[in-house]
């Protein structure tokens, strides 16, 4: 006899069919694209629901924030033009004169219009340094924030921070708790489990890992007024995907299982090569035992840790700018979580007055053949190096 309509499917089978997907007129198991930037009211005159105009929505982005919903464990989840535009979104519901704390190095992009908030007086901002509880917990103590925002593992050093830990500091504060978890997506790590209240990923990356859309995602627990709030910042900021990229992010996620175990497995071999290697002084991946990171990401990451590193290579900022130019199979092109390996000297691009290791080099691990990528970086420092 058969079981089906009590026996719930896995979130890998459905995330691969978006859902399991069938369109109700034609039976196509792949989502149309519905471009209109507009809809007609009906006989009545009445608003056709649930969209009106561009800036509500579409089809496609709902189907994605659905399918988004289900891989966070979220009440709701709401998709953006890009990474950045969520974080914008949130600080921007915060009310003037909140109070924020957040990692001293973190994602530039983020930092820096945290950076601009507090500039122009709209927030106040205090620091800790990504992966120090203790230190984490006497900011928040002292300065009693409305925010605190944890990247983990963070841009560019790949510090863990715990994010029940930091959940709770939030939380006895009367604080709410970001996480920012671009570098392992919800099939690694969900940060709602974890106890944060906003779980944030550039869609740009794992998510859609194809290096062809921006998007952002935000998602929630709970639902509350701040929501929708938020909800109307997009709208009246214009910052909701686009139904093409939404689409394409559908696409994208249909092979996230598999797109990231394999960047897992490369990068842990990738390490595993170059940790000790006699022209590489460090390499930074939580998946090596050494790792400070190590025993919280395996809790957090389900113990894959993710396709993120970065090396420091001996010599000068010199050597490691040459690393990043002579690979021949690594692109040298910034961004994460593309099929395609990347390579990026981090200081030339986050620029002069963001602290990162000058002969740090950012590794994005793709899905190609792990012993491909090795030889590409031997060979690269080999020439760097002379
Ligand atoms: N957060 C992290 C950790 C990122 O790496 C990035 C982009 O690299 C962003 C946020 C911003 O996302 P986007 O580039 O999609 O705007």
């Amino acid at each position: 006899m058969s079981d089906k309509s009590n026996r719930k499917t896995s979130i890998t089978t459905r995330v691969a069919q978006a859902l399991h997907f069938i369109e109700a007129e034609t039976g196509a198991v792949v989502p149309a694209i519905q471009p209109a930037a507009t809809y007609a009211r009906d006989e009545a005159y009445e608003v056709r629901k649930p969209y009106f105009y561009r800036r509500d929505g579409n089809q496609a982005t709902a189907h994605a924030e659905a399918i988004m919903s289900e891989l966070e464990g979220s009440t709701d989840s709401l998709l953006f033009a890009s990474g950045m535009s969520a974080c914008t979104a949130v600080i921007e519901h915060l009310p003037t004169g909140s109070h924020v704390v957040a990692p001293r190095v973190m994602y530039h992009g983020a930092l820096h219009q945290l950076q601009t908030y507090a500039a122009n007086k709209r927030i106040t901002l205090d620091f800790y340094t990504a992966g120090d509880h203790v230190e984490l917990a006497q900011v928040v103590a002292k300065t009693k924030p409305t925010l605190v925002w944890v990247e983990t593992p963070n841009n560019p050093n790949w510090e863990v921070t715990d994010i029940a830990a930091a959940a709770k500091i939030a939380h006895d504060a009367g604080a709410k708790l970001l996480a920012d978890c671009t570098g392992t997506p919800p099939n690694l790590t969900r940060a709602l489990d974890f106890g944060a209240d906003f779980s944030f990923h550039s869609a740009t990356k794992y998510l859609n890992g194809h290096s062809d859309i921006t998007a952002g995602v935000l998602s929630v627990r709970e639902t509350g007024p701040f929501w929708e709030e938020i909800i109307l910042i997009r709208k009246l900021q214009g910052t909701v995907l686009h139904s093409f990229d939404a689409w394409m992010l559908i696409r994208g996620m249909r092979t996230l299982f598999l797109r990231v175990e394999k960047c897992c497995k490369n990068a842990m071999a990738v390490a595993k090569h170059f940790h000790g290697h006699k022209h590489v002084e460090a390499v930074l991946y939580p998946g090596l035992p050494s790792d400070p990171g190590h025993e919280v990401a395996k809790r957090q990451t389900d113990g894959q840790f993710g396709g993120m590193m970065s090396i420091i290579v001996h010599g000068t900022e010199q050597t490691a700018i040459d690393v990043a130019r002579f690979c021949e199979v690594f692109y040298p092109a910034t961004s994460l979580g593309g099929v395609e390996s990347l390579i990026e000297h981090r200081k030339t691009v986050s620029g002069e007055g963001f602290p990162v290791h000058p002969r740090l080099l950012r590794l994005s691990i793709g899905i190609e053949d792990a012993d491909d990528l090795i030889y590409d970086l031997e060979q690269a420092i080999a020439r760097a190096v002379g």
